[in-house]
C-alpha cells in the first residue's frame, strides 16, 4: 500500500534541504559558531538521571541477552529497510549501522560510556550504543513497559542516524551556539522523534503492530520528556534548559510521523513546536 500524504520521491533530498535553508534562517544573520555542546553525542535524554541503581545490571543478566539480541536486530531490520526505501526514493544512498548493545560500560567513537548514559547515538562512528539494562530501566524507572516501547527508543536512534546521513546533525553542530543550542537540541531531538513514528506508520502498515503497541510507544515518548524527568529528579521544571522536549511535545511528534508516515512532515526546524 503506497504512503499517504506526499510523493515520496524527491521527497528526502528536499527534506535535507529545506533543513539546511531553515536552521541558517534561524540564526537571523548572526555568525554561526562551529561546535557547541554536541560533541557528536546524540543522547536520548537521560542524562540528568543519577546513576543508575546496582539492580539494572543483576536484572540484565537475568534477561537473556540472546533474546534482547534477537529482539534488537528483528526491530533494526526493519527500520533499516524503512530507510532504505524512503532514501532510494529520494535518489539517496542509505548506509546501514548497527547497535552496540553493551553491559556495564564501554568505549567507542565518542568516548566512554556505561549503563547512567543512557542509549545513544555516536555521529562520530556511526553507530548506535544501548545499555542491556536500558530496557529494564525503561519499564521500571520510567513506567514506559512493553516491546513496541523499546522499538520507540532504538527507532528515536535510528532517527539520529538518519539526520547524521542528511548532514542535519553537522548543520545542527555548525550552528549551534551558547544561546540556541538547547533549542536546536530540542528541535533535532523532536525529529528523531518523528522518524520514529514514520517507522512506526510503517511498521503498523505491514502488520507488524500489536494491539497497545503505539499506546506503548506514545507512552514512552512522554516518558523521557524532559518536564517529566525534571519532575521525578528535581521537583522543579524549567524549560529553558530542556534539550529533548516536553512529554507533550514528544508525543505530538511521535504521532506527526505515525501518523503522516512521511519524513517531510517532520520538519521541526521551521514548524512551531
Ligand atoms: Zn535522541
Amino acid at each position: 500500500m503506497p504512503l499517504p500524504g506526499k510523493g515520496v520521491g524527491g521527497g528526502l533530498g528536499i527534506l535535507g534541504v529545506i533543513i539546511v535553508v531553515v536552521i541558517g534562517a534561524c540564526l537571523g544573520g548572526q555568525n554561526p559558531l562551529s561546535g557547541g555542546s554536541g560533541g557528536g553525542f546524540d543522547g536520548f535524554g537521560l542524562e540528568p538521571i543519577p546513576a543508575a541503581p546496582e539492580a539494572t545490571q543483576n536484572e540484565a543478566i537475568d534477561d537473556p541477552p540472546d533474546a534482547a539480541g534477537q529482539f534488537v536486530g528483528a526491530v533494526s531490520g526493519d527500520i533499516q529497510r524503512l530507510w532504505t526505501r524512503q532514501f532510494r526514493a529520494a535518489g539517496l544512498e542509505y548506509r546501514p549501522t548497527q547497535i552496540v548493545l553493551f553491559t556495564r560500560s564501554t568505549r567507542g567513537g565518542c568516548g566512554p560510556a556505561s549503563a547512567a548514559t543512557g542509549p545513544f547515538y555516536c555521529t562520530r562512528d556511526r553507530q548506535i550504543y544501548i545499555d542491556l539494562g536500558f530496557f529494564n530501566q525503561l519499564s521500571q524507572r520510567f513506567g514506559a513497559p512493553g516491546d513496541f516501547a523499546q522499538a520507540y527508543v532504538i527507532a528515536h536512534e535510528y532517527g539520529h542516524h538518519v539526520q547524521n546521513l542528511l548532514g542535519i546533525s553537522r548543520r545542527v553542530r555548525e550552528s549551534s551556539t551558547r544561546s540556541n543550542q538547547n533549542e536546536l537540541s530540542v528541535r533535532t531531538e523532536l525529529q528523531a522523534d518523528c522518524f520514529a513514528g514514520v517507522w512506526a506508520h510503517s511498521a503498523y502498515q505491514d502488520n507488524l503492530l500489536e494491539p497497545g503497541d503505539i499506546e506503548e510507544g506514545i507512552g514512552a515518548a512522554e516518558a523521557v520528556g524532559d518536564d517529566r524527568i525534571q519532575a521525578t529528579t528535581t521537583g522543579r521544571v524549567n524549560p529553558e534548559s530542556w534539550t529533548h522536549g516536553s512529554a507533550d511535545q514528544r508525543r505530538e511528534w511521535f504521532l506527526q510521523g505515525f501518523e503522516s508516515g512521511d519524513p517531510n512532515s517532520c520538519d521541526t526546524f521551521s514548524d512551531d513546536i
